[in-house]
């Protein structure tokens, strides 16, 4: 296994930077806030931890890529922002027809992340994906049908038997698709995905400073690895593409997890779908994440 660790210098580079205004910048947030954040280049802290490498197809050691300081992703030209009229993250379910994405984009809608239980490779000539998001148009697409526990299994059911396209806008051959059993690692995983991909809508860049949701994955195994959380770097990109309280956030997650309903939304979305389906909620999975952001709650707070 091979561990990246950067020095605390560079931690802190990465995270603060050296341009006087952002230092500014930093040391205006709230005295709760820059402990966790300085979390970052703590060598021994109990919260983020270096990125590990293990194997040789893993992200990092098969896709070298730039990496992204809070500076770059700051003087980002090409970053979209929300507006205060394009603010709302919209998510569509994707049943029988994938066209549903090709309709109008709500007018508030900063981006509209499409998902569905569909395996978005029903042949070897598809190109393989969990996700795929165009940052531009602020839209995506993410398939969990991998992440239930029997898709690797010779028995999945759902696999498409035959595809024989009549025209582009037939999609039949998802008529009656399959759905696996909600399980609380599919959840995880789905989260894992759908959050980290509207983290590239935002304009972050995978993470290469310490172990982050926003890391490049190659493989489902390595998908497992990264943690639900962003690192103190991630943290305050989106910190400062979106504004909010660090504590407001770390609370609404664990009411989320500790809220057993699926439909209690806060605020009622100005385009909501009328077919409210009842899922299942299945958390256990989430259990050590709900004790990170305990931990983090209480060191927000001292
Ligand atoms: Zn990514
Ligand atoms: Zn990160």
């Amino acid at each position: 296994m091979q561990i990246v660790r950067h020095s605390e210098q560079t931690l802190k580079t990465v995270l603060i930077s050296k341009n006087p205004a952002l230092v500014a910048q930093y040391e205006k947030l709230d005295a709760g806030e820059r402990r966790l954040m300085n979390e970052a280049f703590l060598p021994n802290s109990d919260l983020f931890g270096p990125i590990t490498l293990h194997s040789k197809s893993d992200w990092i050691n098969s896709h070298p890529e730039a990496p992204q300081d809070f500076e770059e992703f700051f003087n980002d030209p090409y970053r979209k922002t929300p507006s205060a009229e394009k603010h709302s993250i919209y998510i569509q379910c994707i049943g029988q027809i994938l066209k549903f994405l090709k309709k109008r984009k709500p007018e508030d809608a900063f981006c509209v992340v499409g998902i569905t239980m569909i395996d978005l490779y029903p042949r070897d000539s598809w190109n393989f994906v969990f996700g795929q998001a165009s940052l531009t148009d602020g839209v995506g697409i993410f398939s969990f049908a991998r992440y239930g526990r029997d898709f690797y299994s010779s028995h999945y059911e759902g696999k498409v038997k035959k595809l024989r396209k009549k025209s582009s806008s037939d999609y039949s051959v998802f008529d009656n698709y399959y759905i696996p059993e909600v399980t609380s690692v599919l959840l995880l995983r789905s989260c894992k995905t759908l959050t980290h991909e509207i983290g590239h809508i935002f304009g972050l860049r995978h993470c290469q400073w310490l172990a982050c949701l926003m890391q490049g994955s190659n493989h489902l195994e390595e998908a497992d690895r990264r943690p639900l959380n962003l690192c103190p770097v991630c943290l305050r990109k989106l910190q400062s593409a979106i504004g909010f309280s660090l504590k407001e956030r770390y609370r609404a997650l664990v009411r989320w997890i500790d809220d057993e309903s699926t439909d209690t939304p806060r605020v009622t979305p100005r385009h909501s779908r009328e077919d409210n389906v009842n899922l299942p909620k299945p958390v256990e999975a989430f259990k050590e994440w709900k004790e990170w952001l305990t931990q983090c709650l209480a060191l927000l707070h001292t």
